[in-house]
């Protein structure tokens, strides 16, 4: 009896996979949305044969002190970094987990160059204006020249292996299929998914409270949305916000089809803002209402219901 006992348990350890008795291989370090400074994106961890591989750095320091407490208490280096995306809220911490593992190789695609020559460019001359003037808080002060060192100094947010095309890498020794998703939340946005953990990491192509189109190409991206939709998975990360099963996905999905297609008709602007509300509600927590109905009017005005060059402004190639 004792001995099929133990021949049971050695086998569940060895991989059989009955659900619950297998710990999982990721781990989620949540980001958050304040209203009184920039987001961090969420970070995900993935154990792999040569250590973490870790997909996003959020962008304040102490979202990176927690990434690095993580790694420190499982006693596993981080080996790699991949960038879901340039967005500062994703990637300002890759310094500082440089730091500390000079070694791990950051994984993104090339976009940053795109962004650097428009966005980034103007987000400068904006975060000059605000410094110059005295009112400015400490704290902002200080997020702003942590955001600004890392556009004075580019290669903090470039890659050190440029991926350019979807399909299966090894990443720190553990096979990961990036997809890449062009002209979507940005130039060239990552989605990965991990067949073992059938878990889908969607970055900004997914972001509970309400799409962040500040550079965003609406059409490729719901190209991206309808290909994470293909893919078999039971959880999904987004950039921002809890983990999704398949079935929150497709309705916030539907929500932002919705929300696109109202955004770019002449349906008044009042009734798209209501319609994201009342389709994305499960997704809004009470505190963050204001600043979605904020966010979501500055998005139609700017990208879904500018003019016709600026609504394709993210839909081509941005670098030099
Ligand atoms: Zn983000």
């Amino acid at each position: 009896m004792r001995t099929s006992i133990l021949a049971a348990v050695a086998l569940l350890s060895a991989g059989a996979p009955i659900h619950g008795a297998r710990p999982s291989s990721f781990h989620v370090i949540s980001g958050s949305v304040p209203a009184d400074r920039g987001p961090d994106g969420n970070s995900i961890f993935i154990d792999a044969p040569a250590g973490l591989i870790l997909v996003d750095t959020g962008r304040h320091p102490d979202h990176a002190e927690k990434l690095l407490a993580y790694a420190k208490d499982r006693g596993r280096p981080i080996a790699a970094i991949v960038n879901t995306h340039w967005h500062l809220d994703h990637t300002t911490g890759n310094y500082d987990i440089r730091q500390a593992y000079p070694a791990a190789p950051v994984y993104a695609t090339t976009a940053i160059e795109g962004g650097l020559v428009g966005f980034l460019g103007r987000n400068r001359e904006q975060a000059d204006k605000i410094l110059a003037d005295p009112k400015t808080p400490p704290e902002r002060r200080a997020e702003i020249l942590r955001g600004r060192s890392v556009i004075d100094n580019p290669d903090r947010l470039r890659p050190t292996i440029p991926i350019t095309a979807s399909g299966p890498m090894r990443i720190a020794g553990r096979k990961i299929d990036i997809h890449v998703a062009h002209f979507a939340a940005t130039e060239a946005d990552l989605w990965l998914y991990v067949p073992e953990e059938r878990l889908a990491i969607a970055g900004d192509l997914v972001v509970d409270i309400v799409p962040f189109m500040d550079t965003a190409c609406p059409d490729g991206w719901k190209k991206a949305l309808s290909q994470i939709e293909a893919m078999p998975f039971v959880t999904l990360i987004p950039g921002h916000g809890a983990p999704m099963d398949k079935a929150q996905f497709l309705s916030w999905k539907r929500a932002f089809d919705v929300f696109v297609d109202c955004g770019r008709s002449t349906r008044p602007k009042a009734e798209c803002i209501a319609g994201w509300k009342r389709d994305a509600a499960s997704f809004i927590d009470p505190a963050h209402s204001e600043y979605v109905t904020e966010a979501a009017d500055y998005y139609i005005d700017t990208r879904l219901r500018s003019s016709p060059e600026e609504q394709q402004k993210y839909c081509k190639p941005l670098g030099v």
